[in-house]
């Protein structure tokens, strides 16, 4: 394993710059924990003011240490982090950890000192963790590395977990001894100046010790390498992102629709979908979904089989699997049968299979290999609720024996009485994973159950068919030059240039021009104004369908006029677009936007006027091969009535792919344009022709 980073997790030496012999600081409380972890390694504590802390011999400076040093963690104050970094690279030491805070998190001067360690880092070859963060721990047995101001260790597993908030970070490890949550090497990345998720990731991908990974974040450093590193990652290795800021509101100062649907969450649930990782909501779900990732198989399909000693309980249980996407598993014959000569006559031999408080230890672990050797079931789910007579002991030993040894998943929760669980981990029942509530464990088991299908996607190569040409590209170029909104002409061209089905239209100043020029097109029309300061033309009365005559046509010019003059907006600038009236058909909006940190998205769904009432609001990231803009489709609120509503004739959706195929291209290709929607693309059933009626580009200012 080569890797500038496997330094930070396993150092054969480390110095402190910055310890303390004052109790209770951050300088005194780090040197505790390595000491007190018993750190494999050797230790090297830089204080020029102390002779020796927590019983370690002080160096008075860097440059006194003979020894050469693996990894240093700098807990100086700010203005002698500088200092302290020129020292660590004047010893040759390639990984640094700055705890200290004060850098690009409270801007100005900070920001500035920040940029300053970056290029010492960089002129130095240092890998460099922090500032800002919490430090690093390795629990295993030849490290025994924890270089934080935790008070509580975990136990080890093979999980790695990276946190960008210290203080989050801090929470969960003041809390282990309650939790109970293990893990093998865990960081805290703070400012991620020099090494960010996307490194870390790439790191824990080649270390053997780590099979899962989990990751609470609130930002992403660089999305599209996100991206593709836990694409490569994810199918072999679960990654589980906590990703902060859910509630973010839509993007700000956004012109088309599209943008404005696409919230920051909204795309960062696209990506992390697209690239195989598991999102979850709360720090309990990111540790019970990474150590069952650890301990329990991944089932072959959906169907569950509920062994219970309460009703009420499975019933909660049932709610929630439905809402998780599970089905319960109907049972063979063979199986009921098999219950029946074990089970108490008045049971419950549906399923969930209710077996009454009296079921012992013996019963449930009979009960659990008939249903697990029954075809119809994939995985198992268990409830126990301690009964007076029952024994809480021997059920979930008895339990977690059948657990261990099964190859489809088992899946516990259990409700003892609360002085149980002390017992439980006295006899360090460590490999049993047993819930405490009925509401996490589903969501955990939709976690598994996604699993075998993302791994299938992931690993099934795409080829991105019907790319633009080249003298297309430069065709469009010349048309892509505008910033803000591009005018209508340009858009135009542009559809007919990439044989996107445009609906016939004129451009014209006023209705004298429109007179001579209509012969090209056939009533009936719509008439629309055409203007940079409109951007809704309905909301101001700007857009008039179905005018069969010259006669309607002039009145349609003055009604539009009147709207114009009540809107206060002035005549000078105005064109107006005279388009072939489209009748019938559904109405579809087809976006893209560019995305700060994830790139091109493209969107489909509902359209006409009423879209940001309805927000069917379906994003994939783009460019999209026309499978892929198929799948977009189904997920799409309005696809039951493209398929033909209740009798209705069909779309042909594969049309409606094929434009969102040359648009993903568009957006894709021209990094110029910021936003765009089609809304509406009037699609029409059975061998109509769809045609888009509004087109909408927006280029960066
Ligand atoms: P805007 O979105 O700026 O309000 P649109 O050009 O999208 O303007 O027109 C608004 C609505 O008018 C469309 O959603 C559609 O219902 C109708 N419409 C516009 N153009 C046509 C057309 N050529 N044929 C049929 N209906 C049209
Ligand atoms: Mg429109």
């Amino acid at each position: 394993m080569d890797s500038s980073l496997k330094k930070f997790f396993y150092p054969k030496s480390i110095t402190l710059l910055g310890a303390s012999s004052k109790e209770g600081s951050i300088g005194y409380e780090i040197l505790k924990s390595i000491k007190s972890f018993q750190f494999t390694g050797k230790i090297f504590v830089i204080n020029p003011n102390a002779n020796k802390i927590l019983g370690t011999q002080c160096y008075s400076s860097l440059d006194e240490v003979n020894e050469s040093i693996d990894l240093a963690i700098i807990l100086l104050p700010r203005k002698f982090v500088l200092q302290g970094l020129q020292d660590c690279a004047r010893k040759e030491i390639k990984n640094v950890i700055i705890i200290t805070a004060g850098f690009k998190e409270v801007g100005g001067e900070g920001a500035e000192l920040e940029k300053e360690l970056i290029r010492i880092a960089k002129e130095n070859q240092i890998r460099l963790i922090g500032p800002n963060c919490m430090g690093v721990i390795n629990t295993e047995a030849l490290i025994r590395l924890n270089a934080t101001f935790a008070a509580e260790l975990p136990k080890y597993s093979q999980i790695a977990l990276l946190s960008q908030s210290g203080a989050l970070a801090a929470a969960v490890l003041n809390t282990i001894s309650q939790t109970g949550f293990s893990f093998g090497q865990f960081i805290s990345v703070g400012n991620k100046a020099d090494v960010n998720e996307n490194d870390l990731l790439e790191y824990w991908a080649i270390n053997p010790n780590v099979d899962v990974i989990a990751m609470y974040l609130e930002s992403f450093e660089n999305g599209k390498k996100f991206f593709e590193t836990t694409k490569n990652i994810s199918s072999k290795k679960p990654v589980i992102v906590l990703k902060a800021a859910r509630s973010e509101a839509g993007t700000k100062a956004a012109i088309s629709h599209t943008g404005a649907l696409a919230s920051s969450d909204k795309i960062v649930e696209v990506v992390l979908n697209e690239c195989g990782a598991i999102r979850v909501e709360t720090v309990e779900e990111m540790f019970e979904t990474a150590s069952t990732f650890q301990k329990i198989p991944i089932p072959r399909g959906n169907r569950v089989a509920v062994l219970t000693n309460a009703g009420g309980p499975a019933i909660l249980l049932v709610d929630q699997l439905e809402k998780n996407n599970l089905r319960l598993s109907s049972l063979s014959d063979k199986t009921i049968k098999r219950l029946k000569e074990i089970l108490l006559a008045e049971s419950s031999f549906g399923n969930p299979i209710d077996m009454l408080p009296g079921a012992t230890a013996e019963i449930y672990k009979t009960a659990s290999e008939i249903l697990l050797e029954d075809e119809n079931v994939d995985s198992l789910f268990v409830i126990f609720v301690k009964p007076v007579m029952i024994d809480s002991f021997d059920v979930l030993s008895s339990i977690a024996v059948v657990q261990k040894k099964s190859v489809k998943p088992v899946l516990i929760s259990a409700f003892p009485l609360p002085k149980f669980w002390d017992k439980w981990k006295e006899i360090g029942n460590e490999d049993a994973v047993i819930y405490k509530s009925l509401e996490l464990p589903p969501k955990i088991l939709r976690h598994l159950c996604g699993r075998k299908p993302r791994i299938e996607k992931l690993t099934k190569s795409v080829k991105y068919e019907q790319k633009l040409s080249l003298n297309e590209k430069s065709y469009l170029q010349k048309k892509l030059t505008a910033k803000g909104i591009i005018p209508q002409k340009d858009v135009q061209a542009i559809c007919k240039k990439l044989k996107l089905p445009i609906a016939q239209s004129l451009l014209v100043k006023n209705f004298q021009e429109a007179k001579k020029k209509i012969s090209s097109l056939k009533f009936p029309v719509v008439l629309k104004v055409e203007s940079l300061d409109v951007i809704h033309k309905s909301d101001i009365g700007g857009v008039i369908i179905n005018i069969k005559n010259l006669k309607e046509l002039r009145s349609a010019f003055n009604q539009i006029i009147q709207n114009l003059n009540k809107n206060k907006i002035s005549e000078k600038n105005v064109h107006y677009i005279i388009q072939e009236f489209v009748e019938g058909g559904t109405e579809v909006i087809i976006g893209g936007f560019r995305d700060p940190s994830f790139g091109p998205v493209i969107m489909f769904g509902a359209g006409g006027k009423l879209v940001e009432l309805i927000k069917d609001d379906n994003f994939t990231l783009a460019p999209v091969t026309k499978s892929k803009a198929i799948d977009l489709i189904r997920q799409s609120k309005i696809y039951p009535l493209l398929k033909g509503y209740r009798g209705e004739t069909k779309v042909d959706i594969n049309n409606i792919a094929e434009t969102m195929v040359i648009c993903s291209n568009l957006i894709n290709d021209f990094p110029q344009i910021k936003e765009f929607d089609i809304n509406p693309l009037i699609v029409k059933a059975g061998k109509g022709k769809s045609k888009i009626v509004d087109m909408r580009i927006i280029a960066e200012q």
